[in-house]
This record gives C-alpha cells, structure tokens and sequence, in this order.
C-alpha cells in the first residue's frame, strides 16, 4: 500500500517549491492507486504564520492535489496537525528516555553558542554537540532538576554509519560523528522536526517520502529514530534544488520570479497548466510530449525519470505552457477568466448584463490566441476603455502620412450618414473607404488601424471596430482632426 505526504510547516504560502514536491507525491500515490496525505508541521510556533496553514490547503486544491486526509477532511490517522498530537510525541520521548537511549542536556543556549564557535574556531567543519551531558550521574541530574534547570532530551547517537538508498540520488552514507547527538525535545516540551516528522511517518503508515534536496541531511537523523524503536522507515527520495535562470538557487527574495502560487492565481494563471508545469519541474516523461492532462501524467509517473541534475524554472515556458491551455478554453472558461481582470481593473463593471456579457465574450475571443495569462487582458485590450486613443511610438510616421489625413476624412463624413453594427457591416464600411480614398492594403488598413486604436498590430479590423463602437470611434478621429 502507498502511502504518501506533503508535510508543509505553516511558516509561509504555498511557495512554487511546496507545490512540485506536493506533486510528485500526489502523482505518485495516483499513480499506485495509494493514498496522499498532507499533514501541517506546525511545531516550529515561532515561524508560523497567520494564513499560512490555510494558504497550504486552498492553493494545493485550486491546483487540483486534492488529499485523502488532512487537517480539514480528517480521516484514519488524525489528528493531523502536529501540534495536536504533543502527546504522542511526549510519550514516545519517555520510553526512549527510561530505557537509556536519550538523555537530558542542561547546557544552556550559550553554552551551546560557545562550544559551537570553539569548534569552528578549530576548523570543524559542521560542528555538533560536545557531549557534556551525555555522562551525568543520576545525583547529578536530579541536583540540577531540583534547581529547576530546563532540559533538552538529546538523542544519544550510537557510533556508525547510516546507509540508506534514496529513490533519486541512489546509494547514500553519512557518518554518525558528523551528526552528534541531537535535540529530539525542545524545552517548552515541543518535539524537533526530525523527531516529529519520523513518528509520524510512522505512525500514518507513511511508505514513501519525496521532499526536497534541502532535507537529505536531515534523513540519518530521522532514521535514527526509526533504529531506536526498532522500526521499517519508509523509503526517502530527495529531489534536486529549483533554480533561477541563472543557474542560482531559488531565494524566497529572488524578485525576478514570481514564487507564490497565490500569486500565479491572482494573475490568472490555469490551474491545469500550473499542474503540468510543475510536473515537469525535475521529472520528465519518455517521449517528447510536454503538454500533459493530470491523467496522463498519474499513468506516466515513474520516479526513475526524476531527475538528478537542478531544475530550472523558466517563466518563459510556463508562459508558453499557460498560453496553449488558454488556447484550449471554451468561452465561457475564456469569459471567466478573463471577467474579474477587466472589473478589478474597473474598466468593466462588477454587475453584468447579457449584453456586456456578449461582449467582453467578443473580446476575450479576440485575444484568445495570444494570451498568455488572465490579467494580460488589461494591457492587452485598454484601447477598448480609454477615450482618446494613445497612439504607439511604431504609429508616428502613419500619423504624419497623407493617406492617413485622407482615410481620416473619409471616414468621418462616412460615419456621419451611417452606423455599422456587425462586423460585416464595418467590412462593408472599410470596403467603400478603399473606394473614396483609392487606397488598398496596407495603405488602407494600417492608417484605420491608427487611427481608431493607436495600435500597429491587432486582431481583425472589422472585428475590433464592431467592438469599439461607432460612438468612441467617432471621438478618436475627432481627437486626430484636433
Ligand atoms: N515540514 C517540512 C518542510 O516544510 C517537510 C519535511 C518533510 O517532508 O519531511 O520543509
């Protein structure tokens, strides 16, 4: 049976990297037919922060990783938030600390300090507890229990090697005299991550353990922990950094990259495409395929095509990615998409009615093509919105060309007598201009263009002016005869 977690520790939002390993989890628990859990790691109280449970769970849902169990849904192994389960954790402690296997440490954090830049000092490399505690005698400790001394429980590592097969990187060691012996109890009775995190995986029955590169190191500790109550741990495979186009580790700080899915979601990114960009993010499947529905990649997910070299994240490509999946919109999904842009932005209004719905309907068709994620709609289509036209820098010399004077005072003695409504009555007008001014191609078009949009480029003419209107048109040439 597979079963699998995300284990966020509610100490920020759903960051990018949260996201992919959440993924690879989901997608392989779907992929076996097991089980995916998320369990909130919240023991670090400090760090926590307000929203940042709740931003975990209802980004993880908007991209479609939805959990069999968890914090909101419950199931078999709940509670399912760490610190709900102090308890356990405590009780877990006191077996290990009667039989001899962890002990109490009184040092203080300054002590700790000290020691630690005593070894830097002498070249340690990762310096790690010095054993003070390791050997006080019974008298000694309950002497500094009754001074009311606080105490750490410490893990009293045994001397080894501790070996263990990762699913991505292969065979890996680490000695135990590099790791020290280890805080498991924190003083206010909160139990450290690595202890935690071990009981848990095994207590839920956890099989499979995918996380980040920045967790290998953490591995012998927690299996430790597993050693000392004699239990199978699950097996661990580590996935390698994300990086920035530079090739540089991610930094949460790192503004050259967007970070947050909530903020993917507020630009009006998809879902779907965010899903299969992720996917990608350090796996790849066997052919060439890049565009994948959540099914297809459940059915191809092998954690042997993971990957062992950085993953880039290239915005570039979930653009790209974005943009086919905005392509495959029905128009309604394009309208929903694109709606609440165009009202945040209060170029639309907040309440609808048929015909407004038509025609942003028109609209979001329109740009459909090029449109790489919702809120570009704004840049994209504000000639729609604004009075006068702004004309671009590309517009200038069109402006000071007599064809467009011509095609300008055609078309406003045209519009005096006529008001075209459909995009084939406007084909029609565009068709006796041509007629007036004996001009064609591009000399006709571009000056039309101009002059009712400011824009170079654009979807078709007849289409455009239909939604533009013969009232703002009528404006905008009035701008350009001054
Ligand atoms: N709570 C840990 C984190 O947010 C996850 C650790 C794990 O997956 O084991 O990094």
């Amino acid at each position: 049976q597979v079963r699998v977690r995300y284990a966020p520790s509610p100490t920020g939002f759903l960051h990018i990297g949260g996201a992919r390993t959440a993924l690879f989890n989901y997608l392989y628990a779907k992929h076996y037919d097991g089980t995916f859990i998320v369990r909130i790691e919240d023991t670090d109280i400090e760090r926590n922060v307000e929203g940042g449970e709740a931003s975990q769970l209802d980004n993880l849902r908007w991209l479609g990783i939805i959990p069999e169990e968890s914090i909101d849904i419950g199931g078999p192994y709940a509670p399912y938030r760490q610190m709900e389960r102090l308890s356990i954790y405590k009780e877990r402690a006191e077996k290990l600390l009667a039989n001899g296997q962890v002990y109490k440490c009184f040092c203080s954090a300054e002590r700790l300090q000290q020691s630690r830049e005593e070894q830097k000092a002498a070249g340690v490399a990762a310096p790690h507890y010095d054993g003070t505690c390791r050997t006080l005698t019974q008298e000694q400790i309950q002497a500094k229990e009754a001074a009311g001394e606080a105490y750490t429980l410490r893990m009293r590592v045994p001397e080894g090697t501790y070996r263990f097969h990762d699913l991505v990187r292969g065979d890996v060691a680490f000695e135990s005299k590099d790791i020290g012996d280890w805080v498991i109890m924190k003083t206010n009775g909160i139990p450290t991550y690595n202890f935690a995190v071990a009981l848990d995986d095994y207590d839920m029955d956890i099989s499979h353990v995918f996380r980040g590169e920045e967790h290998l190191s953490n591995t012998p500790k927690q299996l430790m922990v597993f050693e000392a109550f004699g239990w199978t741990p699950p097996q661990y495979g580590h996935m390698t950094l994300i990086v920035n186009e530079q090739r540089k580790k991610l930094s949460k700080r790192d503004e050259t990259i967007v970070q947050f899915v909530s903020q993917y979601r507020e630009l009006g990114f998809l879902p779907e495409a965010m899903f299969n960009f992720f996917a990608l993010l350090g796996w790849s499947p066997e052919g060439e395929q890049e565009l994948l529905s959540p099914e297809e990649l459940i059915e191809q997910f092998d954690v042997r095509r993971l990957s062992k070299s950085v993953s880039m994240f290239d915005q570039k490509k979930l653009m790209w990615m974005n943009n086919q999946y905005i392509k495959r919109l029905s128009s309604e999904a394009l309208v929903e998409l694109v709606l609440p842009h165009l009202q945040k932005a209060n170029v639309f209004p907040a309440e609808v009615n048929e015909e407004q719905l038509e025609w942003v309907k028109e609209l979001a068709l329109l740009y459909q093509e090029q449109l790489t994620y919702g809120a570009e709609i704004v840049e994209l289509t504000k000639h729609y919105f604004e009075e006068n036209v702004i004309y671009e820098d590309e517009a200038q010399a069109w402006l000071e060309a007599s064809e467009t004077a011509a095609i300008a005072e055609a078309l406003t003695t045209t519009l005096q007598e006529e008001t075209p409504m459909s995009s084939e009555e406007w084909k029609q007008l565009i068709k006796k201009i041509q007629k007036q001014t004996g001009l064609k191609g591009k000399n006709l078009f571009m000056p039309i263009r101009i002059l009712l949009t400011g824009q170079t480029h654009g979807p078709e003419l007849p289409l455009v002016l239909k939604l533009l209107g013969k009232d703002l048109l009528v404006k905008r040439l009035a701008q350009f005869n001054g």
